[in-house]
């Protein structure tokens, strides 16, 4: 092993990708800003048992994929895996449902961690940016949550996603449909696993990747049969909230999502670009999860997506995303007292709120200048010896390749006018 190898199944954000990085987690972040959501940040572990409860102890997440730890101190902890149960057990903490404003919307980003098999777009660290809208239980707010999830990804330029919609009912007609349900997947052929999972979680059976299972799943009874009137409605209010909103999707009867605590909507953004691990983001109701974790009935929505699969999407699109140049101006001294002099322009610039950046090192002309070019910067400042006699800087338009001898006092004055 390489000391200078990052962990298996993880990797490192180095520019210049990792702005396309930020800018990701940016896109989808401002219209949950400009729609009522607030900033909440949570520890990048749990308790154990959170997640145990809270994602559900029948998940791959919690039974495989968990990274876990015992502290010295003899604490059972987890490096979070997703972040919706972290995100409501704070909002518990902080009792935000009492503040009399429900629902309480909030949206994260952060780092998460699950023990998987490394692959194109499946890592053991990747990121999300998710948002939660708690209490309340209104389809407007489902509808809500999944039109801004695709204004987010039509706002970076991406169009080969395809939203996938479906309704899991709640406590009173999922529980027939499940008992059908494993009256059905008992009688397949299915290994020892499977057959396990049938008792403890049969929904799940049907969201198995493997070919052979899915082939014997044609004919499984269908939720959509079970629903009972109350989700019905609630699933057709949701459907005709997003076709007024010109926002398209498709019923996906057979999404069910892999975490227990979701009821009622759930949905699944998927990229057509990305292979087998499509998903790009999902999310949906959870109305039984606060009571689940030990809190008050609140009925919730909400969705992850995932930046690590959102970029590799966009490159999928052969999109580049229109990044501004972090540096607009690049100063370059020729000698020590121009290096004295230069850096305290460039201070000022910066303070001024200019982006300028400095040939650090003494390097001569023709390197520093192609350190200039690399930065982007759309102004270079030169100025040597003789420069500094006469009290001006070259002021070289790095376009244009123009330049002209600018006085020193008024270099702040020149270049903010310049850039507007
Ligand atoms: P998958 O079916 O691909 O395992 P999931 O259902 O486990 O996805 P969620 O728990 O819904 O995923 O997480 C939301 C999003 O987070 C996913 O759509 C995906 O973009 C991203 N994501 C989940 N797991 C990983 C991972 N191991 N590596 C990179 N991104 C991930
Ligand atoms: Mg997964």
């Amino acid at each position: 092993m390489s000391t200078f190898q990052a962990p298996k199944g993880t990797y490192d954000l180095t520019p210049p990708r990792s702005a396309t990085f930020l800018a990701v987690r940016e896109a989808i972040a401002a219209p949950l800003r400009d729609s009522g959501y607030g900033y909440i940040e949570t520890p990048g572990f749990e308790n154990v048992e959170l997640f145990a409860r809270g994602v559900g102890e029948s998940t791959d997440i919690v039974t495989k994929e968990m990274y876990t730890l015992t502290t010295k101190g003899g604490d059972q902890l987890a490096l979070r895996p997703e972040g919706t149960a972290s995100v409501l057990r704070a909002a518990l903490e902080s009792n935000l449902h009492k503040a009399g404003n429900l629902p309480v919307k909030l949206w994260y980003s952060g780092s998460y961690y699950r023990y998987e098999r490394p692959q194109a777009g499946r890592y053991r660290h990747f990121s999300q940016v998710g948002a939660e809208a708690i209490g309340t239980e209104d389809p407007v707010l489902d509808a809500e949550l999944i039109i801004l999830a695709d204004q987010a990804y039509r706002s970076l330029g991406l169009r080969q996603f395809r939203i996938l919609l479906n309704s899991l009912g709640d406590k009173e007609c999922r529980p027939v449909y499940r008992e059908a349900l494993q009256t059905f997947l008992r009688d397949l052929d299915l290994d020892e696993e499977t057959r396990r999972r049938i008792e403890i979680n049969p929904l799940r059976v049907l969201d198995d990747k493997r070919a052979d299972v899915q082939k014997q799943l044609t004919d499984a009874p269908k939720l959509r049969d079970y629903l009972c009137d109350a989700c019905k409605a609630y699933h057709e209010e949701v459907r005709a909230l997003l076709t007024a909103a010109g926002v398209v999707f498709e019923d996906d009867e057979k999404l069910v999502r892999g975490l227990d605590y979701y009821t009622r909507t759930t949905f699944e953004f998927v990229h057509d670009g990305l292979g087998a691990q499509s998903a790009v983001g999902g999310g949906g109701r959870y109305d039984g999860l606060s009571e689940m974790i030990g809190g008050p009935e609140l009925p919730s929505v909400g969705w992850a997506l995932g930046v690590d699969r959102t970029v590799l999407a966009l490159e999928a699109e052969g999109i580049e995303l229109d990044l501004p140049y972090a540096t607009s101006v690049y100063a370059v001294p020729l000698g020590e007292e121009a290096r004295r002099v230069l850096f305290g322009v460039v201070t000022g610039l910066r303070r001024a709120g200019i982006a300028a950046d400095f040939a650090f090192g003494g390097r001569g002309l023709k390197g520093a200048m192609k350190s200039a070019n690399r930065s982007g910067a759309r102004y270079a400042l030169v100025a040597g010896e003789r420069d500094l006699a006469e009290g001006v800087v070259q002021l070289k338009d790095m376009e244009s390749g123009e330049q002209s001898a600018v006085p020193l006092t008024e270099v702040a004055a020149e270049l903010a006018k310049r850039l507007g």
